[in-house]
């Protein structure tokens, strides 16, 4: 194809994926595509001399839909041209310094990912908002705008001034979303996108949207810096963001990005990277714009965390909890320098809501510490099967039973299930069987006919000698291992029984307050729910489990194999007995410090005070969790009478 056909070609397809990104709201390919194609066309262009009407490269946005009133902003909008490496930061830098005869400050911030808004205030009162349109001309959206919680309806500030931000959909927010709705939305940008663009603010008010300020367009006040414009946001109540810096050139800026990029993960909103702007006002225009951008500024992109790819198949694996879960197998695409070829789709129901097929093109999210997440349908297959309902389990044939969205598989002793029961049992947080593995436990099933735990804690060591493998030294080593993990403590026997939803902590929370496996058979519902992190799922999970009769003969064998659980010592004081909540700073303690010394003298520290806190110590700037103890009439300490009680 010469180089006239591609350009025409990527200028077609970028004005359709455009259109369907500004204008719908539903993407049809991820940003990182998007911009791969983009930056071919640029190229091409740059290359050719000329662009080709309708180019995406000379324009801001998409245009501004006729379903909502339109208005002129007082002061145009712009995109924002982008980079990816130190050496581009540095060639923008240096052309942003020949271009002021010095090197100005730059102020270093985040580049939220959801929808540009234009908030116009003017004798103190929020009087429109726009989207940004074409830049020139937006969409009227201040019933919308106005479903925002924190948005200052009034400001102190009388003077025209339009607040430039985004609308964003915290993640925690998406997910609450995502919990109930019948359509799942597949990601927090065209979340946001899609509720404010909605005639009907009854949606908008559904996804709780949040607008975080970080400019200003036409302003009859002055600032002189980024800087200035910030504190100025936050003191007139707008959410603005804390975590930005003003540095001194390209190295340091690049050192926040990467520092930024590090955390990401760990926010709850979305961002796709950091803006660097001249931070000083009066330098902008004098440095200028192009059609598209202010060239005082520019976006660094971090690496992708979203593509589209192909799903292949959906396969079924069975967990330890005989859950059937099911795998997409992707055709396998780099998600930020990692291939991925393999993502979770939860469950059926979860299938169900996406509506994803087999052949379509799908969305793919990844990030750090998370199995990459099918989110929804990208472009649909013309030839796309319905991924199958497993009326039967794929390991052992055994029928399945349905529970809400789950499917589970109903036969003893599957396989899978069984062998990673078994390898979940002797994990290094439960038994702590050295030298045991996923491998040992599926010898241990097949050959060995080992079904439960306790048949594991009696192989012995003659009957491991027939394993393939299994010489007499490894089989004696793994006899003296499985002999060593049967005297363990009560949270780990706890772990490794595999209780639904009763992972490490939970179980170390519950033997704390319960000492021992009988002492947790014996609480109440109430007195389950009054411990830290259990809620009614976790309590009836526990109560079934002690009611079951199966599960005690189970119990019972694995003592008569010789597993003894026994609890810690318990420490005796003057807070034996007692469950202690902290609040408010102890001048005289750190907050460790007082745990601690509660805990040697035989106390429990809980960390929310509810009808089972028997005392709680209060330091200065004491808040709720005072209200609260006050309210339900919980003795109430401060430094010098818990000092008194300890005899310090
Ligand atoms: P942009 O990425 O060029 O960035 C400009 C926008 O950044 C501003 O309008 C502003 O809303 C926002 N922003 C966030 N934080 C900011 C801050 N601290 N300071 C200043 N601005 C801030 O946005 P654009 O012009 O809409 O962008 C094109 C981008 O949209 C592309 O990178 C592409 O990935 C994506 N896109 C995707 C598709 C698709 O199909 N997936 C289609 C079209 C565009």
């Amino acid at each position: 194809m010469d180089a006239y056909a591609r350009m025409k070609e990527l200028t077609e397809t970028l004005s359709r994926y455009a259109r369907l990104y500004y204008d719908e709201d539903a993407p049809a390919v991820s940003d990182a595509e998007y911009d791969a194609l983009y930056d071919e066309l640029k190229a091409l262009e740059e290359q050719a001399g000329y662009h080709l009407p309708g180019s995406p490269t000379h324009r801001v946005g998409g245009a501004p839909q006729r379903k909502f009133e339109q208005a002129k902003h007082l002061r145009r909008l712009y995109s924002l041209d982008k980079c990816r490496t130190l050496g581009e930061i540095e060639s923008w830098y240096s052309k942003v310094s020949a271009a002021v005869g010095r090197a100005p400050a730059l102020s270093s911030e985040y580049k939220f990912d959801g929808l540009t808004l234009s908030l116009l205030y003017d004798g103190g009162k929020l009087v429109r908002a726009l989207t940004r349109g074409d830049g020139v001309t937006g969409e009227v959206v201040t019933a919308q705008v106005l479903t925002v919680r924190k948005l200052p309806r009034e400001i102190s500030f009388k003077g025209r001034i339009e607040i430039q931000g985004e609308g964003i959909m915290k993640l925690s927010a998406l997910r609450r979303y995502n919990e109930t709705a019948d359509e799942p939305l597949k990601n927090a940008r065209n979340g946001a996108a899609g509720a404010i663009r909605n005639l009907d603010p009854a949606v908008t008010a559904e996804r709780d949207i949040s607008f975080i300020a970080y400019n200003v367009g036409y302003s009859e006040k002055e600032f002189s810096s980024q800087r200035e414009i910030h504190e100025f946001l936050s003191a007139e109540g707008f959410e603005t963001e804390t975590d930005y810096e003003t540095v001194s050139g390209a190295e340091s800026a690049f050192a926040f990005a990467e520092k930024v990029d590090e955390k990401r993960d760990g926010l709850d909103f979305l961002i796709d990277g950091v803006v660097f702007k001249v931070d000083e006002v009066a330098l902008r225009d004098e440095i200028g714009y192009t059609d598209k951008f202010p060239k005082w500024a520019i976006a660094y992109k971090f690496r992708a965390d979203e593509m589209t790819t192909v799903l292949r198949d959906v396969v079924w694996q069975v967990s330890r909890s005989a859950k059937l879960n099911p795998l997409a197998i992707l055709e396998p695409v780099d998600i930020g320098g990692v291939t991925v070829s393999r993502a979770t789709l939860n469950n059926y129901g979860d299938i169900l809501k996406k509506k994803v097929k087999i052949g379509d093109r799908v969305f793919i999210r990844r990030s750090n510490d998370v199995i990459p997440e099918i989110t929804g349908v990208a472009e649909t297959a013309e030839d796309a099967r319905e991924v199958e309902k497993p009326v039967r389990c794929p390991a052992c044939g055994s029928p399945v039973r349905e529970e809400g969205a789950f499917i589970y598989c109903t036969g003893e002793h599957c396989a899978p299930q069984t062998v990673a029961a078994l390898d979940h049992f002797a994990g290094k947080d439960a038994m702590d069987i050295d030298g045991f593995s996923e491998k040992t436990a599926e010898q241990f099933y097949n050959d060995l006919g080992v079904r439960t735990p306790a048949d594991l804690m009696s192989v012995t060591a003659s009957e491991m000698a027939v394993l393939d493998r299994f010489g007499d030294k490894k089989a004696d080593n793994l006899a003296k291992a499985i002999e060593k993990a049967k005297h363990t403590t009560p949270e780990r026997l706890l772990f490794a029984l595999g209780i639904d939803g009763i992972g490490k902590k939970t179980a170390k929370d519950l033997m704390k307050r319960f000492r021992t496996l009988d002492g947790l058979a014996a609480a109440s519902r109430d007195e389950l729910l009054s411990v830290d992190g259990i809620g009614e799922v976790l309590a009836d999970n526990i109560l079934a489990y002690f009611a079951d009769e199966e599960a005690m003969r189970e119990l019972d064998r694995l003592y008569a194999a010789g597993v003894t659980a026994q609890a810690a010592e318990q420490k005796t004081g003057v807070f034996s007995g007692m469950r202690v909540v902290l609040t408010g700073s102890l001048p005289g303690y750190k907050r460790s410090e007082a745990a601690a010394l509660i805990e040697e003298n035989g106390g429990e520290v809980a960390a929310s005070v509810s009808k089972g806190v028997d005392l709680v110590l209060a330091g200065e700037a004491a808040g709720s969790k005072l209200d609260k103890a006050l309210k339900l009439g919980i003795k109430v300490i401060d430094e010098t009478e818990f000092r008194d009680m300890l005899g310090l």
